[in-house]
């Protein structure tokens, strides 16, 4: 089968499961500013997706699901991100950790995270390290051989949805090597309260602490590799991308509801002019990110090198439009009461999370530029 090039071209399952979605993200959006405030999880719209059939959508094929394309994944998160950028990113990372564990425990576990994922059971990653920064798949914390296993003692921080998860996806150095395994979170795991940020406060993204925490032989998955769904990478482009529909979105309204001197703010020809350009660039991302999953739907190798120019440029526009957003708002943007800051704040997030766009920078520069990094260069990131 020839992979669609255009949303409009997917087949009619995925194109109704998107209306589903945007149908729900249509209410997501009016709680969004409330669920921000309280630093809450939407748990029942969470409830709501997994109702809606998205789980059994995002699964593969070969898992028991129904395999969605990246192109109607990736559309999917951007219109959550659009209403509720939280409720997208924890999305993103269930699907990323649930996925990843049916993939990577198939041989040891037949079919039992698939089953789980698809009966509603929630994930999270737990890869991040304090010592690994942005590096989260190169850990540095050692787990300890024990019988039927392997033990660790440390922590993985910025877990977002982690206090709802029944299966944390970790990450671990055994023999030197990283390792994935499943950990259902016992009372050796436990949660320091450290979320109180500036945006995608409703993420709820802990830190948790292990202590000799069952990393379990049974529990042992394979690497990650090629062909397998890559939800993650393909997800955090369109977080920002729906944040920066939204900051669009709240600016024009803006624009050309308050009157100045008789005239609406969206007359002002600089205003006009910065719109232009703003949401120019973010058509042209948008048509790259869309170009990318459709690479990624036709199995073409260099989708996931542009992936990463895609979070790069989606990041990117996002916090550009929402510091339009707040020139354009004046003093009344600037109010608590207005979604404008809200979205200045959530976009903030997109270029921290790994990679963030400095590493993402470095990497494309050295791409472009043919650089080839001694060994003991390539340690300082690695
Ligand atoms: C909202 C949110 C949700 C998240 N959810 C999860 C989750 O569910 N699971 C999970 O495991 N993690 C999650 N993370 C963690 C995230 O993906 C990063 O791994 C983590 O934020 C990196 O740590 P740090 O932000 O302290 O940055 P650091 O890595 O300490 O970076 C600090 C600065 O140094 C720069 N820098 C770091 N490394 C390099 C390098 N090699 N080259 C050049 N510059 C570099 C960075 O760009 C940044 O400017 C989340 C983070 C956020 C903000």
């Amino acid at each position: 089968m020839t992979a669609p090039t255009s949303l409009h071209d997917l087949p009619d399952a995925e194109r109704a499961l998107l209306e589903k979605v945007g149908a729900l993200a249509a209410g997501f959006e009016t709680e969004a500013a409330a669920h921000d405030e309280r630093a809450e999880i939407a748990v029942d719209s969470l409830t709501a997706l997994h109702e809606a059939g998205l789980s059994r959508a995002t699964l593969p094929e070969h898992l028991g699901g129904e395999g969605l394309s990246y192109q109607a994944f990736g559309e999917v998160v951007r219109v959550l991100a659009a209403a509720d950028p939280s409720i997208a990113t924890i999305v993103t990372m269930h699907t990323g950790a649930g996925v990843g564990l049916a993939e990577l425990t198939r041989e040891k576990k037949g079919s039992f995270f698939a089953d789980e994922f698809l009966a509603g059971k929630r994930f999270a990653n737990a890869l991040s390290e304090p010592t690994s920064g942005n590096r989260f798949l190169n850990p540095q914390q050692a787990a300890r051989p024990t019988e039927g296993g392997w033990l660790l003692d440390g922590a993985k921080r910025f877990v977002s949805g982690s206090e709802i998860a029944d299966y944390l996806l970790v990450n671990a150095l055994v023999d030197d090597a990283p390792t994935f395994f499943a950990v259902i979170p016992d009372e050796t795991v436990s949660i320091i309260p450290i979320w109180d940020t500036l945006g995608l406060r409703a993420t709820r993204s802990q830190l948790l602490s292990f202590s000799d925490t069952l990393l379990s032989e049974e529990h042992r998955g394979r690497a990650p590799g090629p062909g397998d769904f890559a939800a993650v990478p393909a997800g955090l482009p369109a977080i920002s991308l729906g944040i920066a529909d939204a900051a669009l979105a709240a600016l024009v309204d803006h624009a050309k509801n308050r009157a100045i001197l008789g005239k609406p703010l969206s007359h002002q020809q600089w205003i006009q002019h910065e719109v232009a350009d703003a949401q120019s660039r973010l058509e042209a991302v948008h048509a790259f990110y869309q170009r990318t999953l459709a690479e990624a739907d036709a199995g073409r190798p260099e989708f996931f090198p542009n992936l990463s120019r895609s979070k790069y440029l989606a990041n990117k526009i996002a916090v550009e439009v929402a510091q339009l957003g707040v020139r354009v708002g004046g003093a009344s943007g600037y109010l608590k009461q207005s979604p404008i800051q809200r979205h200045l704040r959530n976009a903030q997030a997109g270029q921290l999370m790994a990679y963030s766009t400095e590493v993402l920078a470095g990497e494309i520069g050295k791409e472009v530029l043919g650089v080839v990094e001694s060994p003991a260069e390539n340690e300082q990131v690695a």
